[in-house]
C-alpha cells in the first residue's frame, strides 16, 4: 500500500533507486503565489519543457492515461452515482486550474499520453474551455476527451474542440423520458439529445454514449433500445456494469446486472452478436449486431475485471493520485503541491504512487472502495 512521501523521503527515494532518471538540473525555481479563486496557495510553475521517461507499475502496465476530476458536484444526481443529499467539497479543497495543469504536466514528463476530464460534471467547471486549451498545449499530451453528463454540450462543444478537446463519452441510461428522469432524479433527456447533436457538429469524435445498466431501472426494453441506436448511428453505445463505492454500496450491490445478463437481452432481439476490433487497452469489448453501423461495447468491471491491459490512474478533484478505481489506495499529489514541492519532487511521487498500483478488485470478498463515491473519483 503506497504511503504519501514526504519531500526527504522523495529525495531518499531518488538516491536509493539506482534509476537513471532524466531530473530538471535547472536552478530551482522561486515558488510563486497565486490567487486562483481557490485561496492563496504556493505551487512551483511547471517547466515550459521536459525529459519524458515512460513510468510503469510494478506488474510493467505502462501507465499513460490519467483521469482527472475537475470537480466533485454535478448538475443531476444519478441514482447510482451519488445520494441524493450529496454535500460537495469546498472550492479550496479542490485543484485550482494551476495546479491542474501542473500535475498534467508531471503526468507528461513520466508518459502521459491521454487525459480524460471526468467528475462530477466537468463541463459545469468554470474555466473548462481554458482548462482542456492547457491541457492539449501540453507537451507530450496526444488525446484529451471528456466524459459528461451532455447537459451543457449545446453551448459548450463547440468551444472545446476549438479548445483541443478530441473525443466525448455521453451518458445515457435509457431512451425513455420518464425513466431517465427518475434515473438522473430531474434531468430531461431532450438536452443529451441537444448535447450529442451538438458534439457531432463539433467534431468530437467517435461518439460514445455510455449506459450504466440498473435492475428495475434499465435492465430490459431500454438495453434493447440503446442498441437498436447503432443500426444506423456510428456511435458506440456502451454498458456499463453497476460499481459499490462508499454511501450508495447496498443500493448498488443490490441491483448490479451482470455483463452476461445485458448481452443476453440484447441477443434475445438481434441475434448472436459478432466480434468487432478489440483495443487491449480498453476496458470495453465490442461487438456489433450483424450489419449494423455502429457498435457495442461491454464494460464488465465488476464480473470479468480487465486489470491486464489497465493503464490507467485517476486524479480526484482534491488531487489525490487514485490507483485503481476499486480500491482505496490514493497517494496525495496536492498537500505537497501546495507546500512548495518542486516539479521533479512530484514527479517522485507521481511515479512512486502509480509503481504500487494494485492489480484486481476484491468485491467477490466484500472489499470495495469506501471512501468516496464515484462523482468523487471520477469514472
Ligand atoms: N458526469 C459525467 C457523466 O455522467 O458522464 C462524468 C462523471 S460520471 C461519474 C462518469 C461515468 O461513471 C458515467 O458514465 C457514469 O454513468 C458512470 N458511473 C457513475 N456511477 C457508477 C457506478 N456506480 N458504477 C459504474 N459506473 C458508474
Ligand atoms: Fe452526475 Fe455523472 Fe454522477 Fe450522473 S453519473 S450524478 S451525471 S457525476
Amino acid at each position: 500500500m503506497p504511503t504519501n512521501l514526504r519531500r526527504f523521503d522523495v529525495e531518499n527515494n531518488i538516491a536509493n533507486s539506482g534509476d537513471s532518471i532524466a531530473l530538471d538540473t535547472r536552478p530551482a525555481v522561486k515558488h510563486r503565489s497565486q490567487r486562483t479563486g481557490y485561496g492563496q496557495v504556493q505551487i512551483a510553475p511547471a517547466p515550459e519543457h521536459f525529459p519524458i521517461e515512460q513510468m510503469h507499475d510494478s506488474y510493467g502496465r505502462r501507465i499513460h492515461y490519467l483521469r482527472i476530476s475537475l470537480t466533485d458536484a454535478c448538475n443531476l444526481r444519478c441514482v447510482y452515482c451519488m445520494p441524493e443529499n450529496m454535500t460537495f467539497r469546498p472550492r479550496h479543497e479542490l485543484m485550482s486550474d494551476e495546479e491542474i495543469l501542473h500535475l498534467v504536466a508531471v503526468g507528461a514528463s513520466l508518459g502521459v499520453e491521454k487525459i480524460r476530464l471526468t467528475g462530477g460534471e466537468p463541463s459545469i467547471h468554470p474555466s473548462v474551455v481554458e482548462l482542456v486549451r492547457g491541457i492539449a498545449s501540453t507537451p507530450g499530451i496526444k488525446d484529451v476527451a471528456m466524459t459528461t453528463n451532455a447537459l451543457l454540450l449545446d453551448k459548450l462543444a463547440q468551444p472545446l474542440a476549438d479548445a483541443g478537446l478530441h473525443r466525448v463519452n455521453i451518458s445515457i441510461d435509457t431512451l425513455d423520458p420518464d425513466k431517465f428522469h427518475r434515473i438522473t432524479r430531474w434531468g430531461h433527456i431532450e438536452d443529451v439529445w441537444k448535447g450529442i447533436a451538438a458534439a457531432e457538429a463539433a467534431g468530437l469524435r467517435p461518439i460514445k454514449l455510455n449506459a450504466v445498466v440498473t435492475r428495475n431501472f434499465n435492465d430490459s426494453q431500454d438495453v434493447v433500445d440503446l442498441a437498436r441506436l447503432t443500426l444506423e448511428r456510428d456511435w458506440e453505445v456502451r454498458y456499463i456494469e453497476m460499481m459499490p463505492f462508499g454511501e450508495v454500496s447496498d443500493f448498488q450491490q443490490t441491483n448490479v446486472v451482470s455483463y452476461r445478463e445485458i448481452r443476453d437481452t440484447v441477443e434475445a432481439e438481434f441475434g448472436p452478436l459478432e466480434e468487432a476490433t478489440y483495443d487491449f487497452v480498453d476496458p470495453s469489448r465490442p461487438f456489433r449486431i450483424p450489419g449494423a453501423v455502429g457498435t457495442l461495447g461491454f464494460i464488465s468491471s465488476v464480473t470479468e475485471p480487465f486489470c491486464q491491459g489497465c493503464g490507467r490512474v485517476r486524479l480526484t478533484a482534491d488531487g489525490k493520485l487514485r490507483l485503481c478505481l476499486l480500491r482505496d489506495d490514493e497517494v496525495d499529489l496536492l498537500t505537497p503541491l501546495r507546500q512548495g514541492a518542486t516539479f521533479d519532487e512530484m514527479r517522485e511521487l507521481m511515479r512512486e504512487g502509480a509503481f504500487h498500483k494494485p492489480w484486481g478488485h476484491g468485491l467477490a470478498t466484500g472489499d470495495f472502495a469506501h471512501n468516496r463515491s464515484m462523482n468523487q473519483i471520477g469514472g
